[in-house]
């Protein structure tokens, strides 16, 4: 045999074999759905509640949720950049994929060619949220009170280049106050911290904190999309725009990804999975309960999805570069 074919042999069988599994996926080996951020918080919520409703259209096989976080998102969006390409494993970010090559330099992988894209999940509001003992009722108390206590107020966030971070800071921006910053490895273990009051402000989706309001145990001061909300614990809330901050508006997307050179005919088997899970009424109804809305336009389609962040980077670089909110 000469040289050249014989290198040539081996990869031909892995091509044989990637199209013979490509054929059979998802097979019986489970998915893993990686959240680069801690369990219990909004992009785990979508997640698990994502991973019950891929099961069936993916024939049955199991779908886990892990916790890959800290690193503000980067350590999970990372792991799954480098992950064998087989559908097997699987990333469930947020906006941070557009914002984040702004915000934070020198990450380790490539939002826009390190991974394919599958199609966006949801787009969530956030709200502007405070811990129960804070002595302000509404948006213009908490400004005067922001005023009365400068230099000692703590913002928490899931780390930088998260959409914690990012709102926090615009807020910060737009109202002209410097907060001192508590990182959590996601807006769950932060939000514990605020109902016990360690901390004192923070900004989130109303998928972590739509429970946390309706149940009195945080203050609510405002939403940060430009429409008021129709979700009936969250509907009385000002938006940020009406309280003041002109142009304010922050709404989190969140979306399915796959490492790079994943097969395509692997791709197009989630993404079936995917646009599935969307029409699932149960799926629907529990993310609109939690002031979600599911996508349900072309969004969903991975070539939309990709146009769609793309564009994200395009709109969000230049405001953090103007609001000088990114980090070095
Ligand atoms: N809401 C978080 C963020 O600020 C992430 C999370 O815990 O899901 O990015």
């Amino acid at each position: 045999m000469n040289k050249t074919f014989k290198s040539l042999v081996p990869m031909a069988l892995a091509a044989v074999a990637a199209a013979a599994g490509a054929q059979d996926f998802p097979g019986s080996k489970p998915i893993t759905l990686i959240v680069p951020f801690a369990a219990g918080g909004p992009t785990d919520r979508v997640a698990r509640d994502l991973a019950e409703a891929m099961r069936k259209p993916l024939g049955g096989v199991t779908v886990v949720v892990d916790n890959a976080a800290g690193a503000g998102g980067s350590i999970g969006a990372n792991k799954v950049a480098k992950a064998p390409a087989d559908g097997h494993t699987l990333l469930v970010h947020h906006i941070g994929m557009a914002t984040m090559p702004t915000l934070v330099r020198n990450i380790p992988f490539k939002v826009e060619s390190d991974f394919e894209y599958l199609g966006l999940i949801n787009d969530v509001p956030m709200t502007l949220i405070g811990k129960p003992s804070l002595p302000a009722g509404n948006f213009k108390e908490l400004t005067a009170w922001i005023n009365a206590n400068k230099g000692k107020i703590n913002l928490g966030n899931a780390g930088v280049g998260s959409a914690s971070h990012l709102c926090g800071m615009l807020f910060q921006n737009a109202i002209g106050v410097d907060m001192t910053a508590v990182p959590y490895k996601g807006t769950a273990p932060a939000m514990t911290d605020l109902i016990g009051g360690q901390i004192d402000l923070m900004c989130d989706q109303t998928t972590n904190t739509t429970s946390q309001i309706e149940g009195k145990k945080v203050k609510a001061f405002a939403v940060s999309s430009p429409k008021r909300l129709m979700t009936p614990a969250l509907k009385d809330l000002p938006t940020l725009q009406e309280s003041g901050l002109k142009d304010f508006n922050v709404s989190i997307f969140h979306g399915l990804y796959a490492p790079k050179g994943t097969p395509a005919p692997v791709l197009k088997k989630l993404n079936d999975a995917l646009k599935a899970a969307l029409k699932d009424p149960d799926f629907i109804k529990k993310q609109e309960g939690l002031g979600a809305v599911v996508v349900a336009d072309r969004r969903s389609d991975p070539a939309e999805h990709k146009k769609f962040v793309a564009a994200e980077i395009a709109k969000w670089s230049p405001l953090i570069k103007a609001a000088n909110v990114y980090v070095d």
